[in-house]
């Protein structure tokens, strides 16, 4: 694809104004402390990251409210709480280097991971909303990450093993292919569940011969779903 044409983000752009300001930034980072979230590696990069330029500009004023919103397809970007509380179990393991994303969409949880560790493979089963993602990606100079559209059912089999995974969608029950595709002593976290309301944050913890599965927080995701689109 001709991405060198893409024009990148201005500075301006990226600082955004009024609702969109860095201001507006510290605030979200202040109540994402409130609420609990303590890493500041997590709470310095979602300070910085413009997640107002991950979704359509007539909703970008909404960016740094704490709710998921629309951004096309039936989807959301998920609310920032649940952004920073997922990137901050994915780390606790230690050195995560490679880190596997199910589910791109907007592409504002990748981007936060590529500021944390040194590389992002992330796949998304819709293809307009990875073309987005992918055009933000280079107007926004992430050169870290890479994408794949696929059903992230099966992993990314040529990439793994990863230090870490994480599912931004919820299946029923975890697809086998992705604990398998977790390096020793990786964590995946992925909401498990049926519907919304029933799902539970959920962290897989791979040791030398087992998979230790941990359940936490009620969560609200979009159902993982098979096949592309
Ligand atoms: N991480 C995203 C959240 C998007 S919502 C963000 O920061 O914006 C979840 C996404 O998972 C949706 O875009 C949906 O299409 C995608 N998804 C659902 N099931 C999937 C599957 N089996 N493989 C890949 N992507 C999937």
């Amino acid at each position: 694809m001709a991405w060198s044409t893409l024009e990148k983000f201005s500075q301006a752009e990226i600082a955004g104004i009024g609702m969109t300001s860095q201001r507006t930034r510290n605030r979200m980072v202040e109540r994402l402390q409130q609420q609990g979230i303590q890493d500041s590696r997590v709470l310095d990069v979602m300070g910085s990251v413009p997640r107002h330029l991950f979704m359509d500009e007539a909703i970008a004023t909404r960016a740094y409210e704490d709710v998921a919103l629309p951004i096309g397809g039936g989807q959301t970007i998920s609310q920032p709480f649940i952004v920073a509380r997922m990137t901050e179990i994915l780390l606790g393991t230690g050195s995560v280097n490679k880190v596997l994303e199910v589910g791109t969409g907007s592409g504002y949880q990748a981007a936060v991971l590529s500021r944390l560790v040194k590389k992002v493979y992330t796949c998304e089963r819709i293809l307009t909303l990875l073309r987005k993602a992918e055009e933000r990606f280079e107007r926004l100079a992430f050169q870290n990450i890479r994408t794949r559209y696929s059903d992230g059912s099966w992993g990314w089999p040529e990439q793994g093993p990863f230090d870490a995974i994480m599912v931004t969608a919820a299946p029923e029950s975890i697809p086998d292919a992705l604990t398998c595709q977790l390096a020793e002593g990786g964590r995946l976290v992925c909401p498990v569940g049926r519907r919304e309301g029933e799902q539970l944050l959920t962290v897989v913890t791979r040791t030398e011969d087992t998979f230790n599965v941990e359940t936490g927080e009620s969560v609200r995701f979009v159902p993982f779903l098979s096949g592309k689109s």
